[in-house]
């Protein structure tokens, strides 16, 4: 099974176990690239940095791992939550680019807005790393047909946007299943399959939803994702998909989960981590909703809390 963990990156900083994007925590990529690169070279595992153009000033140099682009247009203020507010945007491309309207979702710009933002984010990471980007993420997982016009326009290889099965006001990923393996899109529908010659590589999706994302932790439990993890890994499905934002990496809560989510994976037989870019159409499969994994992994919390409470009990007897 091959294995991609693709991290946005972009400025912000952890409180409360949620993510705050203030474009002034630079740690959030100073930090949080260096402390996830750290961790998967413990685990010999490989990590793609979607990275923003406007935090390449900030990004470490010199890594050994893959870099792609991610692009957030517009230049929006956010609403307040936890007390802080931020823009969503990248001042970069604000600075750089004509963007006839003012949203924070690609699918909302016309083709030709869309291709001078990924052209223009693309050279910049060309003329800073001297690599050449092949791996995208869209801002806020939203994408449409132009998008994908202009991502292989660009010379955009992998797409890594995808949320199987999900639908909200900003984005469409619905009409793919849940456990969804890589794909080329049809010209007319990106979310059905084609032949153009770009690869969606959607991101891995719980029961009953949600992605493989380690900032859910703190929702679902450890457990669960692990449980997702045994899902596809005993179907012998070909690919497991893990997205991440960099600012996480500067907790200590979440360095510890994703320590702890790869440790576990990486005990597995034939388990092989790759770079998004490196990815290929598999054979066709047929994945099926596994439920055992999930009653295990809540059995063990139950059973786990249980032994905890008799624990404290016996001690306190003592
Ligand atoms: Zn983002």
């Amino acid at each position: 099974m091959d294995i991609i963990i693709v991290c946005h990156t972009e400025f912000g900083f952890v409180q409360n176990k949620e993510i705050i994007f203030d474009k002034n925590a630079i740690d959030g990529v100073k930090k949080g690239v260096l402390n996830l690169i750290k961790l998967v070279d413990k685990y010999e595992a490989k990590a793609t940095f979607a990275v923003m153009p406007e935090v390449i000033k900030n990004f470490p140099r010199d890594i050994t791992h893959e870099i792609g682009l991610h692009i957030h247009p517009g230049w929006v203020k956010s609403g307040i939550h936890q007390g802080h507010q931020w823009y969503v945007g990248d001042s970069y491309l604000k600075k750089h680019c004509n963007q006839s309207v003012n949203s924070t979702v690609l699918r909302d710009y016309s083709y030709n807005d869309q291709l001078e933002l990924i052209k223009t984010g693309k050279d910049h990471i060309e003329e800073s790393f001297g690599i050449v980007p092949k791996s995208f993420v869209a801002g806020r997982w939203s994408i449409n047909n132009e998008t994908i016009k202009a991502l292989i326009k660009s010379g955009i290889t992998h797409e890594c946007s995808a949320q199987p099965h999900t639908k909200l006001p900003h984005y469409d990923w619905s009409k793919l299943p849940r456990i969804c393996m890589p794909y080329h899109p049809s010209k007319s529908d990106y979310q059905q399959k084609g032949n153009l010659p770009l690869l969606i590589v959607p991101i891995s999706q719980m029961f009953p939803t949600r992605s493989v994302n380690p900032e859910g932790i703190p929702f679902v439990g450890l457990s669960w994702l692990k449980a997702c993890f045994l899902e596809y890994y005993k179907q012998d499905l070909p690919l497991f998909h893990i997205c991440l934002h960099s600012p996480c990496m500067t907790d200590k809560y979440f360095i510890s989960a994703i320590e702890n989510y790869l440790k576990f994976i990486s005990k597995y037989k034939n388990v092989n981590f790759k770079f998004a870019s490196e990815i290929k159409e598999y054979r066709r499969v047929e994945p099926k909703t596994k439920i055992l994994p999930y009653i295990l992994s809540l059995n063990r919390r139950v059973i786990g809390a249980y032994s905890k409470k008799t624990r404290v009990k016996i001690s306190g007897e003592a």
